[in-house]
């Protein structure tokens, strides 16, 4: 089943703040037909040493969200100095003093029909809702490879969370959940692994860490920088960027998942192959733990990458 939300009170919605419930759209909306909006998904995590929530890579996400609006044509009236100061508002207005999820939607909010991109009007909205763990990030998920191919570049572009490319991740996800697994890995058309259906994918591999390249129809995960930039940094890891074939999946020593829903999940089969020992790998589990320490704004060193909302 999927997850029920809990929202904040207020959301952002035609230029103002207004109570969540009241901030509709038509049923003739273009995105709504066509799926043409993009998103963003951001974390805040309670700390209560600061009593604040701290908004993890706010900069880059926002940033992500402002560069792929290129992409679709979207050109909406905030800057992004405004999008960044709407997402802390709604933080604050929520009040909540836990884990909270901000998702900005630019969207084509015309009333319009066809198909088109260029010279349709868009929005931006956000709402808050509160977060816990996406998936289990203890025991390690069972996952499958699965039959959906992963949308290429060229088709509608995997670098762009667009709302209508979610299709492409519920059919995989659905399928993994309906056949008793928790995620699924997709293949691209080339048949090279890139991702999971709301999350990246790394392997260690003889004490590499090793990932597919932003060239193979993947979504470049905040995440995934971090944990790449975390590997190098802190663990000194040899971090490599390359096409991964799937039976390499198998005979890997570790594997985990990462994105900002995920944090940083370790897998302990595929397509019922176990993992290493079938245990959250060494690897695995001290990079959960570097990452959570900086999400909590518990590593000073990477205090910069957190945008500290005091609770009132
Ligand atoms: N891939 C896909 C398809 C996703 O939806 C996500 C979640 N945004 C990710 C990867 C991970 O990206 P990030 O770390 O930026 O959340």
């Amino acid at each position: 089943m999927a997850a029920t939300m809990i929202p904040g009170k207020y959301a952002y919605f035609e230029g103002g703040y207004i109570p969540i419930e009241e901030a509709k759209i038509s049923i003739m909306t273009h995105a709504f037909n066509y799926g043409t909006g993009l998103f963003e998904g951001i974390r805040g995590y309670y700390s209560e040493n600061k009593n604040a929530i701290l908004i993890f890579k706010l900069n880059e996400h926002i940033d992500r969200l402002v560069r792929n609006c290129k992409i679709l044509y979207m050109e909406i009236n905030e800057t992004f100095d405004d999008i960044r100061n709407i997402c802390i508002e709604l933080v604050k207005k929520s009040g909540f003093r836990e884990g909270v999820y901000i998702r900005p939607i630019v969207y084509k909010s015309e009333l319009s029909l066809g198909p088109l991109l260029k010279g349709v009007e868009s929005k931006l909205c956000c709402y808050v809702i509160k977060l816990g763990d996406y998936c289990d990030i203890n025991a390690g998920l069972d996952v499958c490879v699965s039959s959906w191919r992963r949308l290429e570049d060229n088709a509608i572009p995997s670098r762009v969370k667009a709302t209508g490319s979610y299709i492409n991740s519920a059919l995989a996800a659905s399928e993994a959940k309906q056949a008793g697994f928790s995620e699924a890995i997709f293949l691209n058309e080339n048949g090279f692994v890139v991702e999971g259906s709301a999350m990246n994918i790394f392997m260690v591999l003889n004490g590499e860490l090793i990932t597919p390249p932003r060239s193979d129809s993947i979504l470049v995960g905040i995440t995934r920088n971090t944990v790449i930039e975390l590997a190098r940094k802190e663990l000194g890891l040899n971090v490599i960027e390359r096409p991964i074939a799937r039976t390499e999946l198998y005979v890997a020593d570790e594997i985990f998942f990462c994105g900002t829903g995920a944090q940083v999940a370790p897998v302990k089969s595929i397509d019922r192959r176990i993992i290493g020992n079938g245990e959250p790998g060494p690897i695995t589990r001290e990079l959960q733990k570097i990452y959570f320490d900086v999400v909590l704004g518990k590593n000073e060193k990477y205090l910069h990458w957190c945008t500290l909302v005091p609770c009132e």
